[in-house]
C-alpha cells in the first residue's frame, strides 16, 4: 500500500481564504492527502471575518481537517452550537485530548491544554489512558501546542529560545512515554525540525523506533518561516518492525532523561500525583465515537510493566509503598520470600536515581535486613541493568549458615559463566561506579561487601538466580528459570499478604 500523505499547519489565526487557497493547490499537485491537521490556533484574535463564508457553505474547506481544542470553548459567534464539534462542513474540533484512527490507519494523538502551553499531569495521565484505552498499536502522530521542555538538548538550538526553560516538562514527559514518530507544535509559531532522537539506549534496550520533533511557524508569516508541512508514511499498524525501528543516519540520544521524567509526575501538585496513580481509562474525546476505524486486535502500547501507575502492574503483588520506591514479591521468585525494590516512577537504573530516590532504596533495604535477620537470613541485594527498562533490586534471602561461603562461591559461579565479578571499596557508590547508560550486573552481600561487573559484551540474564542456586549456595538449579517457578494467583497473593504483615512489624 502507498504511503498516506498527511499535511500539518501552524496557527491559521482566522487567514482561512489564504490557507485553505494554499492546501488545495497543494492537494491537487502534491496529494491527494488524507487530512489536514491544525498543530496551532485555528482562529484569530480578530474579527475572523472569512470564517462565515465557510461555515454557511459558500466557500469549502478542500480537505478533512482536524483542529485542536474543543468546541464548547469557542466564541458563540463563530460557533454556536457548544456540543458540535462538526466546526463546518470539512472542518472538527478534536477536544481537549484523545486519539484517534484515520481511515488510512495513521494514529493521531493530541492535547490541547487550556492555556495552550502547559498541560495538567491530569491531562497528560488521561491522554496516556485514552491511548491504552485505544486499540491502537502506538502514536504515529501527536499534535501538541506547546513545546516539550529540553527538546533541543544534544540538537541544535534555534535562535532565540532558551529550551530549558521553554515548554513544559509534563508535554516532554508524554513524548518520554508515549514515543510518538511525528511531534508537531505550533505554539511557539517558529520553524524548527530537531534531528530524530532515540527512544532507547543502545545496548540495553530493545531497539525501538525514532521520534521527530517538527515546530511549525503561523500561517503566511512575514518571515516566509515553514507553517505548512507536507509528508506521507506508512501507519505503524502495518509496518513491518525491521522497518519500523530502522534508525536514520542522523539519530541523536533522546534529550530527555528517565529521572527528569520521574521527576516530572513527581512535581505536579498533590491532587494531580493521585491522578498518575490512579487507574480508570477516562479521558475518551467526544470526536472519536464516529471516526475511529474498526482495527485488528492488539496489544496496548504499554509504558512499563514496573511503574506503578501503568495498569501492567501485577498490584497483588505489591508489599508495601512508599514515597519514591515500592516493595513487591517477586513473581516466580527464587525463594518464596524473594522481593524486589522498585521505583514508583519509571528510572531505568540506580545510575539514574536520584539522591531521595537512593535514600528510601537504602532504607527499604536496612528493614529488609532486619526483617530477615530475625528468621536468620542473610540477604543478597543484586541489580541487573542489562535487558531491562525499569530499575529492580532483587532482594533474596540466604540462610544465615550460607553467608560466609557467598562471595567465594558467587564469583566462582560467575566466572564459569564469563562474568567477573570484581569487589568493589565497601564506600564507593554504584551510581558513580557506571556512566548512566552502562550496563552492568551490580551485587551488595551481608557484611557490606559489593561486587561490580561492567557488561562489555552479553550477560546471561539468569546469572542473578543461577549464582545463587548454585550447588555450595541454595542448590537448586531447576529453580534459576522464574518461568518455571510461577505460583498459582491466589497463592502469590496470599504470599504477598504474609510477607506484608511480617514487613510492617520493621521500621
Ligand atoms: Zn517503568
Amino acid at each position: 500500500m502507498p504511503p498516506v500523505k498527511i499535511l500539518v499547519c501552524g496557527n491559521i489565526d482566522g487567514k482561512f481564504n489564504q490557507v485553505f487557497n494554499r492546501v488545495a493547490t497543494v492537494n491537487k499537485k502534491n496529494g491527494p492527502f488524507e487530512f489536514l491537521l491544525c498543530c496551532g490556533n485555528f482562529f484569530g484574535s480578530g474579527d475572523n471575518s472569512e470564517w462565515a463564508a465557510y461555515r454557511e457553505g459558500s466557500r469549502r474547506v478542500p480537505l478533512q481537517t482536524y483542529v485542536l481544542g474543543s468546541a464548547g470553548r469557542l466564541p458563540r459567534h463563530l460557533h454556536p452550537d457548544a456540543d458540535d464539534d462538526e466546526l463546518c462542513p470539512n472542518v472538527v474540533a478534536l477536544g481537549e485530548r484523545g486519539v484517534f484512527t484515520s481511515t488510512g490507519g495513521v494514529s493521531v494523538a493530541y492535547l490541547a491544554p487550556a492555556d495552550g502551553q502547559h498541560p495538567s499531569a491530569a491531562d497528560v495521565r488521561a491522554l496516556e489512558q485514552a491511548l491504552l484505552a485505544s486499540s491502537a498499536a502506538g502514536v504515529d502522530v501527536l499534535l501538541t501546542p506547546g513545546w516539550p521542555r529540553g527538546v533541543t538538548r544534544r540538537a541544535a538550538v534555534p535562535a532565540g529560545v532558551y529550551t530549558e526553560e521553554t515548554g513544559s516538562l509534563l508535554t516532554a514527559r508524554l513524548l518520554y512515554c508515549l514515543r510518538p514518530r511525528y511531534v508537531f507544535s505550533g505554539g511557539l509559531a517558529m520553524h524548527y525540525e530537531r534531528l530524530p532522537y532515540r527512544n532507547h539506549q543502545v545496548l540495553r534496550d530493545q531497539q525501538t523506533h525514532v521520534t521527530r520533533f517538527i515546530s511549525l511557524a503561523a500561517a503566511f508569516n512575514a518571515e516566509k518561516a515553514k507553517w505548512l508541512y507536507a509528508f506521507g508514511l506508512e501507519p505503524m499498524s502495518r509496518m513491518a518492525r525491521a522497518d519500523l525501528v530502522t534508525q536514520p543516519p542522523d539519530v541523536t540520544e533522546c534529550p530527555f532523561s528517565a529521572e527528569e521524567m520521574a521527576s516530572a509526575a513527581a512535581g505536579a501538585d498533590d491532587a494531580a500525583k493521585q491522578y498518575f496513580y490512579a487507574t480508570d481509562g477516562r479521558g475518551e474525546p467526544a470526536a472519536k465515537r464516529r471516526r475511529q476505524q474498526p482495527r485488528a486486535d492488539r496489544p496496548p502500547p504499554t509504558p512499563c510493566w514496573f511503574c506503578l501507575a501503568s495498569p501492567e502492574v501485577e498490584k497483588h503483588l505489591v508489599v508495601n509503598v512508599g514515597d519514591k520506591c515500592y516493595l513487591a514479591l517477586a513473581k516466580g521468585g527464587l525463594v518464596s520470600d524473594h522481593v524486589l525494590i522498585l521505583p514508583v516512577e519509571h528510572v531505568r537504573a540506580s545510575t539514574e536515581a536520584d539522591d531521595e530516590l537512593w535514600a528510601e532504596i537504602g532504607a527499604y533495604k536496612q528493614r529488609l535486613q532486619q526483617l530477615f535477620a530475625a528468621e536468620d537470613k542473610a540477604v543478597v541485594f543484586f541489580e541487573r541493568n542489562y535487558k531491562q527498562s525499569h530499575l529492580q533490586v532483587q532482594c533474596v534471602p540466604v540462610p544465615s549458615r550460607v553467608a560466609p561461603a557467598l562471595k567465594e562461591a558467587i564469583q566462582d559461579h560467575c566466572d564459569s559463566e564469563g562474568v567477573s565479578l570484581d569487589e568493589v571499596p565497601p564506600l564507593s557508590d554504584v551510581r558513580q561506579l557506571a556512566p548512566p547508560g552502562a550496563p552492568y550486573l551490580y551485587v551488595e552481600l551481608p557484611g557490606g561487601v559489593k561486587l561490580y561487573h561492567k557488561v562489555a559484551g552479553k550477560l546471561p540474564l539468569s546469572i542473578g538466580r543461577s549464582m545463587l542456586a548454585c550447588p555450595p549456595l541454595l542448590n537448586m538449579p531447576d529453580r534459576v528459570e522464574w518461568s518455571q517457578c510461577v505460583l498459582p494467583n491466589d497463592e502469590q497473593t496470599a504470599n504477598a499478604k504474609e510477607f506484608k504483615t511480617k514487613f510492617k512489624k520493621f521500621k
